[in-house]
């Protein structure tokens, strides 16, 4: 099994690099992100609750986020291995992945981080906005809510990885398939371990 965390501010480029990534590799993607606006768009309870925090551009409260991703991975248990995208974004999250995990006898195996400054990612999001239909990719203040949210909550997610010895940082900026061959390198290379 291959659990992989793709990893990064908004508009770094994970969604584009997972698709990728599944095609290549096997493995189940799970996007919270994606998952949240499923559930909005179905006017569920959950999706109601997580709209009026992705409205503001704040995280979603980690207990929903965590039931929602471990009713997920449930949901797939000859998994060949995951690819978390937008997740784990706190500390809590990601002792509850590891749980999680270990729970099932496995264990996060990498943490891929894609880098990218600041105005590019918000030049990014604002171009995505044009055709995401996504409200929080059409607000500048929000936009710049996120990247604050990513820095204060979400960077501390790369350190306790790296503590573990399992985060990589590979340079987001560039051609989608240059970015793709940087990522490949990593998970080729710990395949073949
Ligand atoms: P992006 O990475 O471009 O910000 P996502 O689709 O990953 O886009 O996330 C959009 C929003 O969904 C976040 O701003 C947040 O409100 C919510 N969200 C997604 N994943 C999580 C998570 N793991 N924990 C809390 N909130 C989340």
């Amino acid at each position: 099994m291959t659990n992989l965390i793709l990893f990064g501010p908004p508009g770094s480029g994970k969604g584009t690099q997972a698709a990728k990534m599944i095609e290549k590799y096997g493995l189940v993607h799970i996007s919270t992100g994606d998952l949240f606006r499923y559930e909005m768009g179905n006017n569920t309870p959950l999706g109601l609750e997580a709209k009026s925090y992705m409205a503001k551009g704040e995280l979603v409260p980690d207990s929903v986020t965590i039931g929602m991703l471990r009713n997920k991975v449930d949901a797939h248990p000859d998994a060949g291995g995951f690819i978390f995208d937008g997740f784990p974004r706190t500390i809590p999250q990601a002792e509850a992945l590891d749980a999680l995990l270990d729970d099932k006898g496995s264990s996060i195996h990498a943490l891929i981080a894609l880098q990218c400054d600041d105005e590019e990612i918000v030049q990014r999001i604002k171009k995505r906005g044009e055709t995401s239909g996504r409200p929080d990719d059409n607000d500048e203040h929000i936009i710049r809510t996120r990247i604050q949210v990513y820095k204060n909550e979400t960077t501390p997610v790369f350190d306790f990885y790296d503590a573990q010895g399992k985060s990589h940082s590979i340079v987001g900026i560039g051609e989608i398939e240059e970015i793709f061959g940087r990522i490949s390198a990593v998970v080729d290379q710990l395949q073949a371990k």
